[in-house]
Parts: structure tokens; sequence; C-alpha cells
């Protein structure tokens, strides 16, 4: 009976036992849950949107250092060739500082492969572990005699190391390892959110730079543009061979003079000129003496020529002058005086002297009532006459007023 009340006993304090224990568990285990929120939490509250991931990283560590004092806490990138580099760490004060520290994991192929496969590695005793032997030197040179790699991926691919070790052999605890790799997932996204960012940043600087040199270009294309546009204006209102005005530019300035004079009652002149057997000049020079002798009378009539007065080619070997405030008197005085100097001008070629007369008809506009045309038709019938009367003459127009 004794016997039996003994083992009832032990039966109740074993499950007594057992429960305790249990329960000591699962509150152990809510503890390091909560604390794991509590570290996660303290970590994204130091965070700013567009924080760089260095500094993502530098508040990651600081936070993990403070739970874990006796370890050192460290981030290091990993190339796509496994050349390892420590970008940052916190150090107890008895491990050394590492930060800076390279080192070719390539030669640790099983140890690597492992990094590569993104698994996590809590190892207790470097030293007597396989995979590490090909860098025992490397951790000699840290003081590290335990480690825990959490691995960092971004986009799929392993980028770098989330890694803390101990300087001692150190079995890692289950709340260790947990905490770091509740840290690194969540350090994933944020670096991978942080470098996204950057990468917007850099796209839209770009895209503002490009901008930029667009503006830039369009503006260089459309100076050009204009600068040809006017130039093509330019060259369609000049007359190729002797530079002066064309007809066209003619009408366009004597039609604005015209309105001018009408409107202020001024009055105005033209002379209509045309240089007498050109036909000859060509016969006698050629076409270059003939081209000569227009230059020659476009410099001539140029020498003469007053600010307000417009002179141009108009045709072949025809030119012609509009004298504003000119009345007919005037211009008949300038055309004698025109005829002379052409009278007198002399071109020496290689076929030898050329010299040529002009015959000029003159006409005044009258009043508000006459037209361009009109004082152009006069001084054009006069140029008629003065051909048809002998030429190297001035005719002024027949004296029978519109
Ligand atoms: P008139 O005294 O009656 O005016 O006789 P003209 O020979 O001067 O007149 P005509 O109209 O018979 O001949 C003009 C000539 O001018 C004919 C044409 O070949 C020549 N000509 C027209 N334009 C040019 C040019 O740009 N260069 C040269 N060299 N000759 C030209
Ligand atoms: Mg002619
Ligand atoms: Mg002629």
């Amino acid at each position: 009976m004794l016997i039996f009340l003994v083992i009832i006993l032990l039966v109740a304090t074993i499950v007594i036992y057992l429960v305790v224990v249990k329960h000591l568990k699962e509150v152990t285990s809510l503890r390091h849950t909560r604390d794991r929120h509590e570290t996660i939490n303290k970590i994204t509250k130091s965070i700013n949107a567009g924080m760089s991931s260095d500094k993502i990283i530098e508040i990651a560590l600081k936070e993990i250092f403070i739970k874990f004092p006796h370890y050192r806490v460290s981030y290091a990138t990993v190339s796509a060739q496994g050349l390892l580099s420590i970008k940052d760490c916190c150090t107890p004060e008895n491990m050394p500082n590492i930060q800076g520290l390279n080192a070719d994991l390539s030669v640790a192929d099983d140890y690597l492969k492992a990094l590569l496969e993104l698994k996590v590695l809590a190892i207790s005793d470097v030293m007597n572990d396989n995979r590490l032997t090909p860098l025992r030197g490397e951790l000699m040179v840290g003081k590290t005699l335990a480690i825990l790699d959490i691995p960092i991926s971004h986009n799929d691919g392993f980028v770098g190391l989330f890694c803390m070790d101990a300087e001692a052999v150190h079995v890692w605890s289950e709340h260790e390892v947990n905490m770091l790799i509740d840290t690194a997932g969540y350090l994933e996204i944020a670096i991978s959110q942080a470098e996204h960012l950057s990468q917007q940043d850099e796209m839209a600087l770009q895209m503002e730079n490009y901008n930029k040199s667009l503006e830039a270009e369009v503006l260089e294309r459309t100076q050009e543009l204009q600068e040809a546009k006017h130039k093509a204006e330019q060259l369609s209102m000049t007359d190729e061979l002797t530079k002066l005005p064309n007809r066209r530019a003619f009408f366009a300035m004597s039609e604005k003079l015209h309105s001018q004079a009408k409107r202020n009652n001024h009055t105005f002149s033209i002379l209509m000129l045309d240089i007498d057997d050109f036909k000859k000049i060509n016969d006698d020079y050629g076409h270059e003496g003939g081209d000569a002798a227009l230059i020659s009378m476009g410099k001539i009539l140029l020498s003469t020529l007053r600010n307000t007065d417009v002179v141009a080619r108009i045709g072949g070997e025809e030119f012609v002058f509009l004298l504003t405030d000119t009345d007919l008197d005037g211009a008949i005085q300038f055309a004698k005086r025109l005829r002379i100097l052409v009278e007198d001008n002399s071109m020496s070629t290689a076929n030898g002297i050329i010299r040529f007369t002009v015959s000029i008809g003159v006409a005044e506009f009258y009043n508000k009532e006459d037209s361009l045309q009109a004082t152009l038709s006069r001084a054009d019938s006069a140029l008629y006459i003065a051909k048809a009367n002998g030429r190297n003459r001035v005719v002024s127009q027949p004296q029978i007023k519109p």
C-alpha cells in the first residue's frame, strides 16, 4: 500500500515537473519571440524613407550588438567571384575590429557553396569544421572560434553575409539564430527597397540630365534652323551676281515706301535703268565680260545710294532706283550724274577694256491716288523713249499727269 502511494506520488511529481518545464519552455519561447519583435521594431523606427542601404545596415548591426554585446556583429558583401569584404562591424572589446577585411571564399568551396544556396550556417567550432579549413588564417586574424552566418540575398541571388561570431567555441542557441534570421530577413527587404529608391533617384537624375541635354540640343538646332532660315531669306532677296536686292526684295521694300509716302504726303521718284547694247558686250567680251559689267554697274549704283533709297537688279541688265523724298527734277539731276558715272566707267579685262552706257527713264509719284505700279510704268515708258531716241540718255516721264 505504501509502495503504491509512493509510486503515485512519484508519478504525480514527474507529471507536475513535465508540465512546469513545458510551461517554462513556452514562456521562454514567447519571451524570445517578443524580444525579436521588439528588436525589429526598434530597427524599423530608426530607419527613414530614403535612407541608404549602408545606413540601414549600420542601424541593424548596432541593435543586434546591443542585444548580444559579447559577440562581434558584422555585415559583408560577397562578389560573384566569392570575394568577401567586411563593410561594417560592431566589435566587443576582446575581439579585433575586422571592418575592411577581405577574404577569398572561393578557396573554401563547400563553405561558399552552402552560402550560395542561402543556407544558415551556425558553426560552433570553426577550427573543427572542414568547410572552413582553407580560411583558418583569416579566422585566426579575426579571433573567430564560432560563427553564425546568415546569407543575405537580393533579387534571389547571394549578395552578402549578416554575421555574428564569438571568440570562444559556442553552441548557437535557437534564440540567437532566430534573432539573426529575422533581422536578416527584414534587412533584405529594407536594403532592396533602399536600392530600388536609389535606382529610381538615379533614373530620375538620368532622365533630368537627358531632358536637359535634349533641351540644349533642341535649342542649338532651333538656332541653326533660324540662322539657316535667315540665310535662305537673305539669299531669296539677293541677286547672286551683283549682291544687290533682287526683284522680290525691291517690291517688298518699295511697297512699304509707297505706303509711307502716301500716308505722310511725301513724294518719291523712280529710275528705270537698262544697259545699252548689253548683248554686244556679251558678244565682244564673252559672258564673263558681261557679268563683270553687271557687277561693275552694281557697284556704281551702290556708291550713289542713300540710306533711305532702294536700288535693285530687277532683270538681266535692268536696274531700278527708288529715291525717297525726291521730286522729278531732283531725280533727273541724279539720273544725269549716274549716266555720266557709267559712261566714264571703264573696266580692264583679259579681253580688253569694257565700257558701256546706260539709258534711264525717270518718273515721280504724284499723289495719293498714284499707285507704285503706275509710277514704275511711267518710268518704263520714259526708258523706252530713251532707247528709241538713241540710248545713253535720261528721259523723264511724259509730262501727262494721271
Ligand atoms: P538695249 O540697248 O536695247 O537694251 O539692247 P540690249 O542688248 O542691252 O538688250 P537685249 O534685251 O537685246 O539683251 C540683253 C542681254 O543681256 C541678253 C542676255 O543674254 C543678257 N543677259 C541677261 N542676263 C545676263 C547675265 O546675268 N549675265 C550676262 N553676261 N548676260 C546677261
Ligand atoms: Mg533689257
Ligand atoms: Mg539693254
